[in-house]
């Protein structure tokens, strides 16, 4: 059993931090949120006044902030991590940012003695409170097996992808086709309602031919097709649109500056960018559909 620094306890931070607990670990924890902090607290964790304190006399530190610009500063802050850590303490940021970045903080920690290993997550909250996330892991093959125990206390498939910062490629690049396949799904049944099918039908046979996907099968934007879609409930839980923008904007920048041409991914950003202008960002990205329905048949 380890003891293990956690830093950020939001949505997903909090239920992996808690399953961190279950598996006997011991935690450090911290977040500028006291009521998260708390809520740690009551679960058996012990609160730390900063990201250095948290980082204090671990074998290994944890985050899981919302964007790059917050890792930066947990990191690298006067009261930060780096500032607390002993040298060979490993970092582990599961926050979902961009690869440049995760490269630039390895080099930093790595200045000091300190792997810095990216292990962006999919599986959404549900996955982070059942235990079941996937860790998509870049880093050096010896630091994926030092970190594998650790990441199986919070999720079912730890997958090593490559080098530093490829645990985050396979996470943009994922959700890339994601938001594209979403918007395609979108698109063909908002057709096929304007052109007279009965959208279940249309899905049904969708599933079993070529144009089957997650997000045909599985999500299906059209309310009512799959029971357990968020389409089925008013757009609300699954994965939050404003997200999804998140994603395809870490995808596109990626993509810039590697010259590397993403048609559909750009297009894609935009249709849940109008979304999110819309007021819609926290719907579940799958009501891009009402991008295509006319309101009269989508009321
Ligand atoms: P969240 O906003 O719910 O939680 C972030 C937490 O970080 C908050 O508690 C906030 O108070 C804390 N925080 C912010 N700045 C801080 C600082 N300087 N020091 C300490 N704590 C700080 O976000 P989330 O939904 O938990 O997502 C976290 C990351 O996981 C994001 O990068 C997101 O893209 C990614 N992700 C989210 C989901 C999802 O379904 N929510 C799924 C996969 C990946």
């Amino acid at each position: 059993m380890m003891k293990i620094g956690f830093v950020g306890l939001g949505n997903m931070g909090a239920p992996m931090a808690r399953n961190l607990l279950k598996a006997g670990h011991a935690l450090q924890v911290f977040d500028v949120s006291a009521s998260a902090l708390q809520t740690l607290v009551e679960a058996g964790a012990q609160a730390a006044a900063s990201p250095k304190a948290a980082a204090t006399d671990v074998e290994y530190v944890m985050t899981m902030l919302p964007a790059a610009a917050h890792v930066r500063s947990v990191l690298t802050g006067d009261d930060g991590v780096l500032a607390g850590i002993a040298r060979g303490v490993t970092i582990v940021d599961s926050s979902t940012i961009d690869p440049a970045s995760v490269k630039a903080f390895a080099a930093l920690a790595q200045q000091q003695g300190n792997a810095f290993v990216d292990a962006p997550v999919s599986g959404g909250t549900g996955g982070a409170v059942a235990g079941t996330l996937t860790f998509m892991v870049g880093g050096s093959a010896s630091d994926y097996e030092r970190v594998k125990p650790v990441l199986s206390g919070m999720g079912r498939n730890i997958v090593h992808c490559g080098d530093t910062g490829t645990g985050q490629v396979a996470k943009i690049c994922n959700n890339l086709v994601l938001g594209i396949t979403m918007a395609g799904v979108a698109e063909g049944m908002a057709l096929g309602e304007a052109l007279g099918i009965d959208p279940q039908v249309l899905a049904g046979i969708m599933n079993t031919s070529t144009g089957r996907c997650w997000s045909s099968d599985t999500c299906n934007p059209f309310p009512g097709v799959i029971g357990s879609a968020p389409a089925s409930r008013g757009y609300t839980g699954g994965f939050g649109t404003d997200l999804m923008l998140k994603d395809l904007g870490l995808a596109t920048d990626a993509a810039k500056l590697a010259r590397q041409p993403v048609f559909l991914g750009a297009l894609a950003q935009q249709l849940y960018q109008a979304m999110s202008t819309d007021g819609a960002g926290k719907l579940d990205f799958s009501a891009v559909i009402k991008l295509y329905r006319r309101e009269a048949d989508a009321a």
